[in-house]
This record gives structure tokens, C-alpha cells and sequence, in this order.
């Protein structure tokens, strides 16, 4: 069968561009909060909300310790999928990690998780010089000399750029890229001497020649937001009807909560952070459901572990 130009789906999922986040009977500063981990670490959760098993809207949680928490609001999600690679990224400028103000604060969502759970370990002392690079940014740095490429991870937010760190942060940092599947390279001359951090697991799993229309469209879609990004500090939870799951993990793991109504429609989707071997209690916020019983079925680094059930009420 002869196909003369493959036509590239685009599907976007940026519904924050709509009014309002529905699923939200009150939006207030504390019900805002989705998951707690009761334990000391930086978490990066993602929160996908469903409403009659129907997507409606995407959150990241940052939980950094007992007082500084971040919520990322749906409008500064951006995700599409491209001939089966599906591309998700999220601002990450928040008030915990030092970031040169000309960045493009932007990163694939997965490896935001592996690049907090990584400065949380050396105490945010790094200072981000580079995220997300616009096509425009790559030519002119290839150009340039700074980089040989014509396609970068930067273009898709799978590298970063740090400075401003001791050898032994340095040291910390290669080794936990080993165990986190991120490629370590320390450059640059003088003045421009860096750490690059790639996710090298993910920049080798996607096609490649559709590199550069990602960034196009991310950058389109930036630009339509003018601004209006939301990532704000948000309160401990406090109050409201949670759900507690209590587990320990012997070895480096993530938990996937996937909550299902009574028909077995989905309610929400919760992918919690990255958790090191120990003992952990996590907390999730049930305010934004409807009344009604429903299933939480857990799997632990991708496995499942076990179904619970709770009435929201
Ligand atoms: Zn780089």
C-alpha cells in the first residue's frame, strides 16, 4: 500500500485553556491538596481527574517537606501525542528550586520527577541554567559551536543544564543518574562549565524525526498562555475526607493509585513520586469526588499489589 505523507495526529490535552477546574466543588487554598507523604522527601506526583471516566484535567503536586507544597495547575500541563510517542511537560518553577530567569522552565513530566527527587537529595543547591530549547535556540547554538547537534533532548524537555555545586554534590548526582536511567556529562570550558543531565531511557525510546514539531508546538502553546501559568504554594492538608495507604518497599519504587467508581468508570489516576526503600504513609485527598463507593487498585513499579474500597461521603 503506497501512503505518501504519514499525517501526524495531534491530540491535545490542554484543557486548561477551558474555564475552571470542574472537578473542584471548592477551590480553596487547603482543598487543593491531593496527596501527602508523611515522610521526609521531595515528591512529584501527577494527578489525572476523570469525570464519568471521561479525561477532564491533569495537576502536579510537589510535596517538598511539612511546609513548602506546590500545586501545578492544568494550564501549565501541556501534553500531545505524536505517532504513538506521547510528549507530557510541566512548569516547574517554583519557589524551592533556583532557576536563571531566560529558561523555558519546562520539563518532560517523568523526568521532573527524577530531577526533584535528585535535588531534594543535595538540598537544592543547584541552579538551573538550561530546561526546554526552542528550535530557534538549538540552530543558533549549533551555529555557535556550543552544541554539535541538530536535534537535542533540550528540544523536549528530557535534559538540564545545572551549576553552582561542591564535587561531592556532583559525585551524588552521577551516582543517583545511574540508578535513575539519566545520562551524566559534566562540559562546558571555563565560565560555561555545567552539569547535562539527559533522560537517557526516554530520549532513546522515541522516534526522532519529529523532534523539532514537538518543541514548535509546545513553544505555539506557551505563547497562547501569555502568561497565565499557574504553580502556586499550597497548604498542608488538613482537613476533608481522606483515603491512607501504609506500605514499605524494599527497594526504589513508585505507586500508581488508579481509582475506579462503582461501575468501574474511572475517577482518577494518581502516579506518586519516587520513593527509596523504607516505610511510607500516603494520604489522598477525596474532596474533589462525587458521593459514592468506589475501588483503588495500587501497583507498586508498575505491578499490582492490591484493591481497596472506600465510600466518599
Ligand atoms: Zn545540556
Amino acid at each position: 500500500m503506497i501512503k505518501c505523507l504519514p499525517i501526524a495526529i495531534l491530540m491535545f490535552l490542554t484543557t486548561g485553556l477551558m474555564a475552571g477546574n470542574p472537578d473542584f466543588r471548592t477551590p480553596s487554598k487547603t482543598s487543593r491538596f491531593f496527596i501527602e507523604i508523611t515522610t521526609q522527601g521531595t515528591f512529584v506526583s501527577f494527578i489525572d481527574l476523570f469525570s464519568k471516566g471521561k479525561y477532564s484535567a491533569s495537576f502536579i503536586e510537589i510535596n517538598s517537606d511539612k511546609t513548602r507544597n506546590y500545586l501545578i495547575s492544568n494550564s501549565s500541563i501541556f501534553s500531545l501525542t505524536l505517532k504513538g510517542d506521547t510528549f507530557s511537560f510541566a512548569n516547574f518553577r517554583c519557589g524551592i528550586i533556583d532557576i536563571k530567569d531566560n529558561v523555558i522552565a519546562y520539563l518532560d513530566k517523568a523526568f521532573l520527577q527524577k530531577i526533584f527527587f535528585i535535588f531534594h537529595r543535595i538540598g537544592f543547591r543547584p541552579r538551573i541554567t538550561d530546561a526546554m530549547r526552542t528550535t530557534q535556540n538549538q540552530t543558533k547554538y549549533k551555529r555557535r559551536g556550543w552544541s554539535n547537534m541538530e536535534i537535542s533532548p533540550h528540544l523536549v524537555g528530557l535534559a538540564v543544564d545545572l551549576v553552582i555545586y561542591s564535587a561531592s554534590d556532583r559525585e551524588i548526582i552521577k551516582k543517583l543518574s545511574e540508578k535513575l536511567g539519566l545520562k551524566f556529562l559534566y562540559h562546558g570550558g571555563g565560565g560555561n562549565r555545567h552539569i547535562h543531565l539527559q533522560d537517557e531511557r526516554h530520549w532513546s525510546d522515541i522516534q526522532k524525526s519529529d523532534i523539532r514539531l514537538v518543541s514548535d508546538s509546545l513553544n505555539t502553546f506557551l505563547k497562547s498562555l501569555n502568561g497565565r501559568e499557574e504553580i502556586q504554594e499550597i497548604d498542608s492538608l488538613k482537613q476533608g475526607q481522606n483515603f491512607i495507604y501504609n506500605f514499605i518497599t524494599e527497594k526504589f519504587s513508585g505507586i500508581f493509585f488508579n481509582i475506579e467508581d462503582i461501575y468501574g468508570e474511572k475517577a482518577a489516576e494518581i502516579n506518586t513520586g519516587l520513593f527509596e526503600p523504607g516505610n511510607y504513609n500516603i494520604r489522598i485527598n477525596l474532596d474533589y469526588l462525587e458521593k459514592g463507593f468506589y475501588k483503588v487498585n495500587v501497583f507498586e513499579s508498575g505491578k499490582f499489589t492490591v484493591q481497596k474500597y472506600f465510600v466518599k461521603y
